[in-house]
């Protein structure tokens, strides 16, 4: 199939782009930014706009920069393999090495995988568990979501039809785990899970297994409440975190292996973090 037909413009900046999306008052217009996600969904008739804002010409959206000797300032159009190569926050270069191949991971970008809102992509599931939140601009001025609140549902997200995501604010974590199964390697994972210890407190993330990703909180509070982090606590709070989800099954995976899974995940995320905590102390003596 080919897409419907839509009128294509390219923004020279982010006030311009958004200026594009206001003009259109039935909010039938889109930013395309890397099209891996979009363009599919226009070759299948599932998205029909009638406008294309192409931002990918926009200056210095694709660059990651320090904000603090904690955070990172990541433009929208940092693409996911610009992720895998900095050193800055592993968490996030190991989380973007699991998106699909090296054509998506080259033309997809941080921005546009947010936005999304897919709630089995690796992104969402660890800007929840870091604690990220995204800037957003429309003519009305600029504003700071959370990602908690921009996941609404499946491909759902809580931007207004006028507003562009032009950075993500990112957590440096003291700590972070990350584990996903995927049945062939590049496919969107069954479930991911994040963990991130910021600030001294360990969040839980798990993608796969609801409308958006979800915070594992009693898992949290187990693990935030005790003193070190050992085998029969991370046990407790995998099986924790297994009792608090209520996947769907489907014809990847049953419900109860998706929650099986969930189980074995949270286990290996909580371990590996433990372990760079270990690490970290050899490094001090
Ligand atoms: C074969 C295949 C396999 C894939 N596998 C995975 C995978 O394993 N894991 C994974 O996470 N993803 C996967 N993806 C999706 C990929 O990560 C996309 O890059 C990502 O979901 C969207 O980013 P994009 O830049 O391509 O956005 P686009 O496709 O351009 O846009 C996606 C949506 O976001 C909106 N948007 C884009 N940028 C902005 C912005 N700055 N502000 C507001 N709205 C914006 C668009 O209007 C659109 O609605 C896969 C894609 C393909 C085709």
């Amino acid at each position: 199939m080919k897409p419907a037909p839509f009128d294509y413009v390219v923004a020279a900046s982010a006030d311009e782009a958004v200026q594009y999306l206001a003009e259109v008052e039935d909010g039938t217009a889109k930013i395309i930014a890397g099209g891996q996600s979009l363009v599919p969904l226009l070759a299948l008739r599932l998205a029909r706009p009638s406008l294309l804002v192409d931002i990918n010409r926009i200056p210095g959206l694709a660059t990651i920069e320090s904000l603090s000797k904690t955070s990172i300032r990541i433009g929208a159009l940092v693409s996911h393999r610009m992720l895998c190569e900095q050193t800055t926050s592993p968490l996030l270069s190991e989380a973007a090495s699991w998106i699909g191949h090296t054509a998506i991971r080259t033309r997809g970008t941080i921005g546009g995988s947010l936005a999304h809102s897919d709630p089995a992509a690796e992104l969402p599931v660890v800007a929840v568990a870091a604690g990220m939140s995204v800037e957003v601009v429309s003519p009305s001025g600029k504003r700071t979501i959370s990602a908690e609140d921009l996941f609404v549902s499946t491909l759902e997200n809580s931007l207004a039809d006028d507003e562009m995501i032009v950075a993500v604010d990112a957590p440096l974590p003291e700590r972070w785990g990350f584990a996903e199964y995927a049945r062939r390697h590049g496919d969107f994972g069954l479930v991911t899970v994040a963990v991130a210890e910021v600030g001294g407190k360990i969040r839980i993330a798990i993608g796969g297994v609801g409308n958006k990703p979800v915070r594992a909180l009693e898992s949290e509070a187990l693990v935030n409440d005790a003193t070190s982090l050992d085998t029969q606590l991370t046990e407790r709070a995998a099986r924790a975190a297994a009792s608090a989800v209520t996947p769907n099954g489907d014809f990847h995976g049953s419900a109860s292996y998706r929650t099986g899974l969930v189980e074995e995940l949270v286990g290996r995320a909580l371990r590996q973090l433990a372990l760079s905590r270990l690490s970290a102390m050899e490094n001090w003596s």
